[in-house]
């Protein structure tokens, strides 16, 4: 398996030099300027990025996602990944922690051996040790297979050939200008194929980091498991600890940790406030050699913390119900949107990746974790359609305008710019009419909660459904992040992004800075559009938290734009009009 890895990294690689090469050699051949020196250039100073990327990137890890090289993991992690990296020949690689409930796992570095992987408390939060242990598995397994050292090596050649482009069409003030132009291009047309190339040679990366994750653990279901939790948002619910009286949970831990081998004092438990009783039970229970000490320096016993995790419960003992799996799986499989975001994605969708798991189950004496049998309950190409002239609608009137201007460019007649303008401005109103009916539909906002509505096929980044949902912001939407601005809120169901989408950038900006973290951590009822694409996501329209509300302006001032288009668009027209005829 693992040299066909090799050979598709190889075939790929030389393909996208070879059409790199030929391109070069074309133009150095026709056009005979200095275009090779700033190649030269170009590519030092991509080899001496290279060397340091790692380096700037650890810096952004420590200052923008406050990401701490330093702590402790448990020890099953930490034993696992000695385990594995012996086995595969490899540098103990340099663990990461961000204190943040969105769980989340990365590696980056440059080759196998100066690996970083970084891990997020909710990661620990959400997943069983198994489970945890497959993820880690997984990044460690895109270093073992080289696949940051490749994708690097891949992404130059998009590059380059974006810098041909940029250069050729500011380049253009000589006699050479129609060849340049061409090269251009031809440049442009290159660097579009070779990224889609790039985004293909690294979901086939993914496939076999996830078949990687799944030899070492033999365990496919644990990868199937974490894949749906982080992927789809779906969570198991099992027994609620929150309910055990005090005594009770004193007791239950008292025998869990000794069987765990820490001896624990009454006198010290009693110390504790009920929720980090209830947090430490819940973690005995999903982790019988767990660590308590080390638990404790990973933040799980932060206040803010245990508040959050009292509340959602815990979580992760109990396994996924299958039926709900098909459920959130449905729109990977139905809607056609799924295909077109796997296309423009760096991942295989979540479908994908559980069947090709699924595949692996009876080599390692499992059940198979998912067949997706569901027959597909109605056609969704129409609406689907539908969704792409919604989507290109704005730039169809844009072009033709310009269309309109250039055909009568010779000889407009008086009143004609201002009647093709006001024209133009009416049909964006009409464009934007149906972009809000399908974007923003109706006013009755659905109680839910979020397995429901992972079961929805029927929704894009186009369409929506109005909702409310009651739960915990567990984390920001990029984890850690400093200027994140989104959340993640959790349910008794599921966790789920939450959007947050001022109309001005600059808004976004300071609420992240500044006001996000407030909110981290706090029971919110939310409402909002529920969408999809390609991850299950709210656009957040009001948040109630500590008996106050938020809102976003945006939806208002798509409103008051759509308006505006009307008025502007009646009056030129009007105008124009008035000149013309
Ligand atoms: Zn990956």
């Amino acid at each position: 398996m693992k040299s066909k890895l090799f050979l598709s990294s190889m075939s790929t690689i030389a393909g996208l030099y070879g059409l790199l090469i030929l391109f070069l050699i074309g133009i150095f051949t026709a056009l005979q300027i200095e275009l090779q020196w700033l190649l030269i250039v170009s590519i030092i100073f991509l080899a001496v990025q290279f060397l340091i990327a790692p380096y700037i990137t650890d810096f952004i890890m420590r200052v923008l996602y406050k990401a701490r090289f330093d702590a402790t993991m448990p020890d099953y992690v930490t034993e696992f990944v000695k385990q594995v990296c012996k086995e595969h020949n490899m540098k103990y690689p340099k663990m990461g922690y961000i204190d943040d409930g969105n769980p989340n796992a990365f590696t980056y570095g440059r080759t196998k051996n100066d690996a970083r992987i970084v891990v997020t408390r909710g990661l620990f939060d959400l997943l069983t040790p198994e489970e945890v242990k497959a993820v880690v598995a997984h990044e460690i397994g895109h270093a073992v297979h080289y696949d940051m050292f490749f994708m690097t090596v891949a992404q130059i050649v998009p590059l380059v050939l974006r810098w041909i482009y940029e250069i050729t069409v500011r380049g253009s003030s000589n006699s050479d200008n129609n060849k340049l132009a061409l090269f251009g291009f031809v440049a442009f047309i290159l660097h579009i194929i070779a990224q889609y190339v790039i985004l293909w040679f690294s979901r086939i990366r993914e496939l076999y980091a996830d078949e990687f994750a799944v030899r070492v653990t033999k365990n496919p279901n644990a990868m199937g498991n974490a894949l749906v939790k982080i992927g789809y948002g779906l969570v198991a619910t099992d027994e609620v600890i929150e309910d055990l009286p005090v005594d009770e949970l004193i007791s239950q831990i008292m025998i869990l940790s000794e069987e765990a081998g820490t001896k624990l004092k009454e006198k010290n438990l009693r110390k504790l406030e009920i929720v980090e009783l209830r947090i430490m039970l819940a973690d005995l229970k999903k982790t019988p050699k767990v660590d308590i000490s080390s638990v404790a320096t990973l933040g799980i016993f932060d206040s803010k913390t245990a508040k959050n995790l009292a509340l959602a419960k815990c979580c992760s003992s109990d396994e996924l119900e299958t039926d709900k799996i098909k459920r959130a799986a449905r729109w990977d499989l139905w809607n056609p949107w799924a295909k077109w975001f796997e296309v423009h994605s760096t991942h295989p969708r979540i479908s994908k990746r559980l069947q090709s798991i699924t595949k692996m189950s009876s080599q390692f004496n499992q059940q198979p974790f998912i067949v997706f049998d569901e027959p597909k309950n109605q056609n969704y190409a129409f609406n689907f359609l539908f969704e792409v002239f919604i989507m290109i609608f704005p730039l169809l009137i844009i072009l033709g305008s310009i269309g309109a201007f250039i055909a009568t460019i010779d000889s407009p007649g008086e009143g004609y710019f201002e009647f093709i303008i006001g024209i133009g401005l009416l049909l964006m109103g009409v464009a934007y009419v149906l972009k809000l009916r399908r974007g923003y539909p109706n006013y009755n906002y659905i109680e839910t909660n979020v397995a429901n509505l992972l079961g929805e096929v029927n929704v894009s980044h186009i369409t929506s459904i109005p909702v409310i949902l009651k739960g915990t912001f567990i984390g920001r939407g990029s984890p850690g992040f400093i200027f994140s601005e989104d959340f993640v809120l959790r349910d008794e169901t599921g966790i789920i992004f939450i959007n947050y989408n001022q109309p001005l950038s600059i808004m976004n900006f300071f609420f992240g800075l500044f006001k996000a973290k407030r909110y981290l951590d706090k029971e919110v009822i939310v409402k909002g559009w529920y969408r999809r694409g390609p991850i299950p996501y709210l656009e957040l329209y009001e948040m109630h938290v500590d008996n106050q509300t938020k809102k976003i302006y945006t939806f208002g001032f798509k409103k008051v734009l759509t308006s505006i288009f009307f008025v502007a668009g009646f009056i030129l027209t009007f105008l124009g009009a008035m000149m013309l005829f």
